[in-house]
């Protein structure tokens, strides 16, 4: 059996459960060479997901860039502006755009669609994050395919990802979907002989390496992006396939296992929900370094106590997620802190005997960060 067969086979199995999905498409796939957004692209790739939603009730999820650029081409601009207030612009003009073209080329298979439009506090912020789950879930009761961009038009530098690969990953370990598949226009990630590599065991160095771009023309991910973007899947414990969104039926073909693209492996651990937001999406407010035996202590899955802590940085509340380090800077894990910094600043080093003294209260909790809290790095 050669390597391609080998891996078709292989693939159709694995992937063979497949029922939640998320599509993320990039901006040169969904352009003509003209710039303009290319209706025929819309529309095949309309039916090969509507094709899946309706024979295999496959729940899908789409991420779909292309409104700086189809804005861009309507407004007349040749490059793509460095200034904010421009980029803003060609998104608003270009994100009706493709809506329009979304909804008509799902109309004919019975199914909406419904634009959501996101930015970085809208999956930093846990009350934000389970709203956004919700109306995806919401959409999908009612045959509404969800189609998720980020909202350029007010996403300033400090909100903003810029990068819908990554946006794709956070919205499939929000939902816990099966699958990612990454659409642009190259095949795969390609070795160094220039051939597409099938099969991807770990996004490591061995891997990066290879990215030869830097970034898209006219989006902004590349294939660094879209490793960055696997990785953040894979550690949650599921597969992601980067693939070329102009081949025709790519979506069903590679559910049906056909070896094309690069399919990135899920890692060992699956990880719930909730750790999935603590461990890869929400932004620390803060650090804590812990000496040897603490490090030591979580890895074995105990919660953090203050006699391990060594020190602090940052400015967190109770409840805030921050990051745990070990001496030498080294991130061990992520977790959710019962105290606020200037608390732990009053407690690091000592045992929990001496909080009521310390931090002049009748109530406490032993733990800086309980073991339920944490997520230690794989
Ligand atoms: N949100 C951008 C757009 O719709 C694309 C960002 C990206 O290419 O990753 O044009």
């Amino acid at each position: 059996m050669s390597t391609g067969e080998a891996n078709a086979m292989d693939r159709a199995a694995f992937l063979a459960n497949v029922s939640g999905l998320v599509v993320k498409i990039g901006t040169n796939a969904l352009t003509g060479s003209d710039g303009r957004l290319d209706h025929d692209v819309i529309v095949a790739l309309a039916a090969d997901l509507a094709g899946l939603w309706r024979r295999e009730q496959i729940r899908i999820t789409l991420v779909s860039s292309g409104a700086i650029g189809a804005g861009m081409t309507e407004l007349g601009i040749k490059t793509r502006p460095r200034d904010l207030p421009m980029l803003q612009s060609a998104a608003a003009v270009g994100q009706g755009l493709l809506m329009n073209y979304f909804a008509a080329a799902f109309k004919p298979y019975g199914l909406h669609v419904g634009q959501i439009l996101v930015t970085r506090y809208d999956f930093e912020d846990r009350p934000r994050y389970l709203n956004l789950r919700n109306c995806i879930h919401a959409l999908h009761r009612c045959a509404a395919l969800p189609i998720i961009n980020e909202n350029d038009a007010v996403a300033v530098e400090e909100i903003r990802f810029g990068d819908n690969d990554l946006i794709a990953a956070h919205v499939t370990n929000l939902l816990q979907a099966d699958l990612l598949i990454l659409l642009s226009v190259v095949d795969g990630l390609l070795d160094a002989a220039g051939g597409v590599r099938p099969l991807v065991e770990d996004v490591d160095e061995s891997v990066t390496q290879l990215v030869r771009d830097r970034k898209s023309s006219r989006g902004s991910g590349g294939m660094g992006g879209k490793l960055l973007a696997a990785g953040t899947v894979r550690t949650a414990g599921e597969p992601v396939i980067i693939a070329n969104g102009k081949v025709p039926g790519i979506v069903r073909r590679l559910l049906a296992g056909e070896p094309l693209g690069t399919l990135v492996l899920p890692g060992k651990r699956r990880l719930s929900a909730r750790s999935r937001w603590i461990g890869l999406t929400a932004r620390v407010r803060g650090t804590m370094v812990v000496d040897a035996g603490a490090a030591a202590a979580l890895r074995n899955n105990k919660s953090l106590l203050a006699g391990g802590i060594v020190g602090s940085d940052g400015d967190f509340t109770p409840g805030d997620p921050v990051a745990i380090l070990d001496a030498s800077g080294q991130l061990l894990a992520r977790g959710l802190s019962n105290y606020s910094r200037a608390d732990v600043e009053k407690i690091k080093g000592h045992r929990s005997r001496e909080f009521a003294r310390l931090l002049q209260c009748d109530t406490w909790y032993d733990e800086v960060v309980h073991r339920d809290d944490l997520v230690l790095e794989p």
